[in-house]
């Protein structure tokens, strides 16, 4: 049943700017009793969380975000307090986005009176104009969500245009990484009811004459040209990567023969395709054990005789091994990324070579990944799902690796104590994988990481002796922390926090 506007406002609006995550407790209440909870169920199944409740990454919309705004012809609009627009619109335009971010701002007044969605209503009526648009992505962020503003009440669609509506909260996504199945599911859920109404639009190239895969899972330009040419021999066809840039694209994702979940962590994009009878493959064509894997997987499930399979194998094998043996990457490593490639991008470092002891991934284990789990634990690999930044951390200690891969704060942690390391998202997972081509990929990047461990030297033995914490930098007389002030602070607010807890009523 839903609470009354009051009570919403009253759980809503107190946890507005506190940062994010703050009272995730009290927003989840607020959503399920404003009539959000057969959403943020179906998110805590799908994405579920712990060992602890959240991994430490950006705000999750910006998955979506993305998404919705590398598709041609699809407008975005969030909704959601202005601060968290302000960072989700600046982050998208530093990852080039080049689009407009449409906003609907509201104030407690339009929040609490219904009025925000009359308000988003009228936006989308007025955006609504199919000579530009496919569809329309509204993305209610945390406040709206927590406060139920009914996205799911907006019309289906206007003058052709689709309307989506998602619900992104940081309390009910975990990661930006599955943030971006909430709107590929949806939007696959969208076109699966349209193709069992009738004829859809063809793909703007026209239709594969071969049976296609569709790969799930954004990856480099690169990769699905690769896959496609390991796919030939086996009278197979790449198909479209999903998330699609292109609506019409989401009819052929839904057509493919078989699905494969390069990226293993969409889960309700990975349902539609399943309600719609296709099979699913999981793990990827990486290194020399799973392209052969991979190949067999595929040629298993669409039926294709073994010996089409072995001679696929034969043609393309030699060149990975060739690759990894002609770059050898030779160093302890540990890993960790919210991308949820981080498993696959382990595989080939440990097939190049390198001595890798951990893997954390702020993703959740999912089938599709069990392969690749399997395989990485089989050659001594600590794999980690849901990985904290202090688990990341605590095996850059243990371990004491020539390289850590990680995250920006694992990454700084690692410098400071003079490890090389290198930025998970923007230097390793923006690289080619698959095939011979990602063989070789990884490797030049690597290795000429670990090989400047002696200008970490260097550095920190010219910066020796300047302190560090309170007493970083030069200093006549060194500054003493002072813990009897700190103390008298901690109790003096104590006492502010009791006294408050007096006056309220009861
Ligand atoms: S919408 Fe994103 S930035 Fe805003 S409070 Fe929620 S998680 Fe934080």
């Amino acid at each position: 049943m839903a609470s009354t506007p009051e009570d919403i406002r009253k759980a809503a609006l107190p946890t507005d700017g506190q940062g994010c995550h703050a009272g995730k407790d009290e927003m989840l209440r607020a959503a399920k009793a404003a009539g959000k909870s057969e959403t943020l169920d179906q998110y805590a199944q799908d994405y579920p969380a712990g060992p602890h409740d959240q991994p430490q990454s950006m705000c999750p919309a910006f998955g979506s975000l993305r998404v919705g705004l590398r598709m041609r012809r699809t407008a975005t609009v969030l909704s959601g307090s202005a601060c968290c627009v302000y960072g989700l619109t600046f982050t998208s335009h530093f990852y080039g986005a080049r689009r407009t971010v449409g906003y609907v701002p509201f104030n407690s007044e339009t929040l609490v009176t219904g009025k925000l969605f009359e308000d988003i209503r009228e936006a989308v009526m007025a955006l609504a104009d199919p000579a530009l648009y496919d569809a329309i992505v509204v993305t209610n962020l945390c406040v709206p969500t927590a406060s139920g503003v009914p996205l799911q009440l907006l019309p289906k669609q206007i003058n052709g245009v689709r309307i989506i509506g998602i619900d992104v909260p940081g309390f009910g996504v975990p990661t930006h990484a599955e943030a971006k199945d909430v709107l590929a599911g949806a939007m696959l859920r969208y076109a699966r009811a349209e193709v069992e109404q009738g004829p859809v639009q063809a793909p703007r190239g026209g239709r594969s004459e071969r049976p296609t895969v569709t790969l799930v899972g954004e990856m480099f330009p690169a990769d699905p040209v690769g896959i496609g040419r390991m796919l030939e021999p086996l009278g197979l066809a790449a198909g479209p990567v999903v998330p699609t840039r292109e609506w019409r694209e989401l009819y052929a994702a839904l057509d493919g023969a078989v699905v494969a979940a390069i990226h293993p962590f969409y889960t309700a994009a990975l349902r539609e395709f399943d309600t719609a009878g296709r099979p699913i493959v999981g793990s990827a064509p990486v290194g020399y054990d799973g392209t052969a894997a991979w190949l067999d997987a595929i040629g298993r499930t669409c039926n294709v005789p073994q010996a089409k399979v072995d001679a696929a194998k034969n043609s393309i094998l030699p060149a990975i091994r060739a690759a990894l043996d002609a770059t050898p990457i030779r160093g302890r490593i540990t890993m960790s990324g919210y991308e949820g490639s981080e498993l696959l991008v382990a595989r080939l470092l440990v097939e190049s070579g390198a001595d890798v002891r951990y893997v954390g991934t702020a993703c959740a284990r999912t089938p599709w990944s069990e392969p690749d789990r399997e395989w990485l634990e089989a050659k001594g690999v600590r794999v980690q799902y849901r990985a904290s930044l202090e688990q990341d951390l605590a095996a850059m200690v243990e371990h004491r690796p020539d390289l850590a891969i990680g995250t920006t704060p694992v990454v700084q942690k690692a410098k400071a104590q003079a490890i090389p390391a290198l930025y998970f998202t923007n230097l390793i997972s923006a690289r080619p994988l698959m095939g011979p081509a990602g063989a070789g990929s990884l490797a030049q990047v690597v290795n000429a990481a670990m090989a400047s461990k002696h200008r970490f030297d260097d550095m920190r033995s010219f910066f020796e002796g300047v302190g560090t914490g309170h007493t970083t930098g030069i200093w006549e007389s060194l500054p003493k922390p002072r813990e009897d002030f700190k103390e008298r602070y901690r109790k003096q607010v104590a006492k502010q926090a009791a006294m408050r807890k007096t006056e309220e009523p009861i």
